[in-house]
């Protein structure tokens, strides 16, 4: 069986709360595909290296740092993700994971639409400004990072922005996605609504 799941949306949508569940609930494979851009971000400002550089020498440690969902790497990912040299030097591991047997998850900005175009299903995640700012300032807080809801927010607005209008694979909902506004749903709607669609394309391609 070979099942591929793409989800995409912007930051602090739900995508991956419902990843997460979803790998609870399939037992697929799952890649986190802003990981890999943050994981260059802190190599390449750790190690003072270009990004392009980071990112063609970037190794399974780097990914474990524990800094990478801090903020000034979630700053820093989103404008490192503008350089075509960075993504393409990410574009073929996610593009092999995406190959694997059975069945595999990816979530990020552009895999509906870039990396695995022909996903079985597609979903696009997103909420409000509002809502996304208070997830995440709860998050941090959960987190012992000292931030405040207004600079969250402005973070959250800036890489929407960067993410939404740069000219290598925006962030941009694929005409075939399964939209998903999670503002007003509690993480078990938002996933129930997910998990029924997953089980009504699994039963198509596998009656
Ligand atoms: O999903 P997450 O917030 O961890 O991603 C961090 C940053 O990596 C995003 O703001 C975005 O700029 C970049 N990214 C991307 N393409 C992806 C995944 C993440 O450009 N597929």
């Amino acid at each position: 069986m070979k099942f591929v799941i793409a989800i995409d949306g912007p930051a602090a949508a739900g995508k991956g709360t419902i990843a997460a569940n979803l790998v609870k609930k399939f037992k697929f494979a799952y890649l986190d595909t802003g990981l890999l851009y943050r994981a260059v971000a802190s190599k390449s400002l750790d190690e003072g290296v270009k990004p392009e550089i980071a990112a063609s020498n970037l190794t399974q440690n780097d990914l474990m740092k524990s800094n990478l969902r801090d903020p000034v790497i979630s700053k820093e990912s989103s404008k490192i993700a503008t350089i075509p040299e960075v993504r393409s030097c990410l574009q073929s591991f996610q593009i092999e994971f995406s190959k694997k047997s059975g069945g595999v998850i990816l979530d990020g900005r552009d895999i509906g639409t870039v990396i695995c175009p022909d996903a079985d299903i597609k979903f696009f995640i997103c909420a409000t400004v509002q809502v996304r700012a208070r997830r995440r300032y709860i998050e941090l807080l959960g987190r012992g990072v000292k931030t405040n809801l207004a600079k969250v927010s402005e973070d959250i607005i800036r890489r929407d922005e960067i993410d939404s209008k740069r000219d290598h694979s925006p962030l941009i909902k694929a005409t075939d996605a399964i939209l998903i506004d999670t503002s007003l749903l509690s993480i078990e709607q938002a996933f129930k609504m997910v998990e029924e669609c997953v089980k009504k394309e699994l039963k198509k391609s596998d009656p």
